[in-house]
């Protein structure tokens, strides 16, 4: 049968290549496209109070401007001592303009005086597949680690910097230091994909 193409209705270039990879490995058959690959449309604004609810947002609008099976995610930093924020709101922390600096620099002064042992978070992740036949599917993954008191390494994005995986708090390397077939192995994202590539494949070839 032909391929319609997935649309990934992402525009975070460092996330969308994530979900890429990941869809590669376990739906090789399928022609991945994001939202550059398709006429613009108006893109709903995140206002839900859930990873789900926000992800399911963005799947149905891809689905009803393209007509295209589409999958997209939500995630977020939740920390244990700030009551599981910034959540939802990870993105837009520290308010407008995004800025991945700015948000790191106020999670840190959030935290400045919360003790090593108080600093556990987890990184959460809801991925939703839409297909034009009604069809939703919704998977969700988890990274649980802490957070550190200074920026360290150059990869991934958002608060990789800031977060120590607990698989790796054996050498302390943040998920910034991880590299992506390390990160893509432990992270959120990869377990939500994981969970729903194979089901992405079976509901593109029904
Ligand atoms: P979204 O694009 O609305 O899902 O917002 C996700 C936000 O959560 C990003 O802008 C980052 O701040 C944070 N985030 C989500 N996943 C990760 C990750 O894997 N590493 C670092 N930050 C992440």
């Amino acid at each position: 049968m032909a391929d319609p193409g997935l649309l990934v209705a992402s525009r975070n270039p460092r996330k969308l290549a994530e979900l890429r990879r990941l869809l590669a490995v376990h739906a090789p058959e399928v022609r991945v496209l994001g939202l550059d690959d398709v006429p613009a449309y108006d893109e709903p604004v995140e206002d839900q109070p859930s990873f789900e609810g926000n992800a399911l947002l963005k799947a149905r609008a891809g689905v009803a401007a393209t007509g295209l099976p589409t999958v997209a995610d939500d995630s977020g930093l939740c920390v244990d001592a700030l009551n599981g924020m910034p959540g939802v709101l990870s993105a837009r922390w520290a308010g407008p303009p995004k800025s991945d600096r700015r948000n790191n620099e106020l999670l840190l002064a959030q935290l400045e005086d919360v003790p090593d042992e108080r600093r556990r978070a987890w990184f959460e992740c809801a991925v939703v597949l839409c297909h034009p036949d009604g069809t939703e599917i919704v998977e969700h993954g988890r990274m649980f680690g802490r957070v550190i008191r200074e920026l360290r390494g150059v990869g991934g994005f958002g608060y990789d910097v800031l977060f120590v995986p607990e698989e790796h708090d054996v050498d302390g390397r943040t998920s910034a230091e991880l590299t992506a077939e390390q990160k893509d192995l432990i992270s959120h994202r990869g377990r939500a994909l994981r969970a729903l590539a194979p089901q992405v494949a079976g509901v593109l070839s029904a």
